[in-house]
C-alpha cells in the first residue's frame, strides 16, 4: 500500500522513540533521512537494518517529485529528520504536500518535538500559543519581532545558541525587560535547563556566556 509515513525521532534521549515509530522504520520500503548517519545510529541501536536515502534541505527541491512518484507507485517510505518532527523547522514540507496533491496517503506519528516540553515545563501559559520558528536572521527580522511585541499568546522560537544572547537582548529591547520569558536548554539530554524569569533577569544569569547547546526561547505573551 502506498503511503508515507512521517516519523518523529528523539531530539536527544534516544528511548524518546514510540513501539509504532521502530515498527515502521524497520517495515517500510525505505527510509528518508536528513542526517542518514544520525539516523543510521538510532536504527542501528534498535537492531534496524533498514535502507536509508539522504533527503535534506540542499536536495528535496531536486526530488521531491521522483520520491512521490515513486511513492504513488507502491513504495512505503517513512520521512526522519535529523531530530524531532520532520516539518517542523526541518525538511519534510516539499514532499509531504506534493504526495497529498497526488492522493498519496500521508501519515504522521505523534512524537517528540522540542517546543512541546519546551512550552509545557516553561511555566509560561501553555493553553495559547505561537510557534514561531527560527526568526529571520538578518532582513525582517526586526520587522518580525516588532509585530510580536503586540501578540498575546505565549510565543516560541527556536535560535541557535551562538545566537541566543544577542536574541535576548533584542527581545528585551523590543517587548521590554520586564517581559516574563524561559531559556529552555538541552532538552532530554543529561545537560538539560531551564532558565526562568524576565528577561532581564535570564540575561543577567547567562553574563557575558554563550549557553551551549540547543536552545528554545520562550516569552510570555503581552
Ligand atoms: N524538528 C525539530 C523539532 O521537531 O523540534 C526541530 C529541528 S530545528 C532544525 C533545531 C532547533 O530545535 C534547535 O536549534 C533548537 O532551537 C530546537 N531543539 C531541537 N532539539 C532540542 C533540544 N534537545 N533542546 C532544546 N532545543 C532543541
Amino acid at each position: 500500500m502506498s503511503k508515507l509515513y512521517i516519523v518523529p525521532t528523539p531530539i536527544g534521549n534516544l528511548e524518546d522513540i514510540t513501539l509504532r515509530a521502530l515498527r515502521i522504520l524497520e517495515d517500510v520500503d525505505l527510509v528518508l533521512a536528513e542526517d542518514t548517519r544520525k539516523t543510521g545510529i538510532l536504527l542501528k541501536k534498535h537492531s534496524i537494518s533498514n535502507k536509508t536515502l539522504s533527503h535534506h534541505k540542499f536536495n528535496e527541491h531536486m526530488f521531491v517529485e521522483q520520491l512521490s512518484e515513486r511513492i504513488l507507485n507502491g513504495e512505503v517510505m517513512a520521512l526522519v529528520s535529523e531530530a524531532g518532527t520532520p516539518g517542523i523547522s526541518d525538511p519534510g514540507y516539499l514532499l509531504i504536500r506534493e504526495c497529498i496533491r497526488k492522493q498519496v496517503e500521508v501519515e504522521c506519528l505523534p512524537g517528540p518535538t522540542a517546543y512541546v516540553p519546551a512550552l509545557v515545563a516553561s511555566g509560561l501559559p501553555c493553553d495559547r500559543f505561537v510557534f514561531e520558528g527560527f526568526l529571520p536572521q538578518k532582513k525582517g527580522r526586526q520587522k518580525r519581532l516588532n509585530a510580536l511585541k503586540e501578540e498575546n499568546r505565549t510565543i516560541i522560537l527556536y535560535e541557535s545558541p551562538h545566537r541566543v544572547s544577542k536574541c535576548l537582548l533584542q527581545l528585551s529591547d523590543t517587548f521590554g525587560k520586564d517581559r516574563p520569558a524561559c531559556l529552555a536548554r538541552e532538552l532530554t539530554k543529561i545537560h538539560e535547563e531551564f532558565i526562568r524569569g524576565t528577561l532581564e533577569e535570564i540575561l543577567l544569569r547567562l553574563g557575558e556566556k554563550q549557553p551551549k547547546g540547543e536552545c528554545i526561547i520562550l516569552v510570555g505573551g503581552k
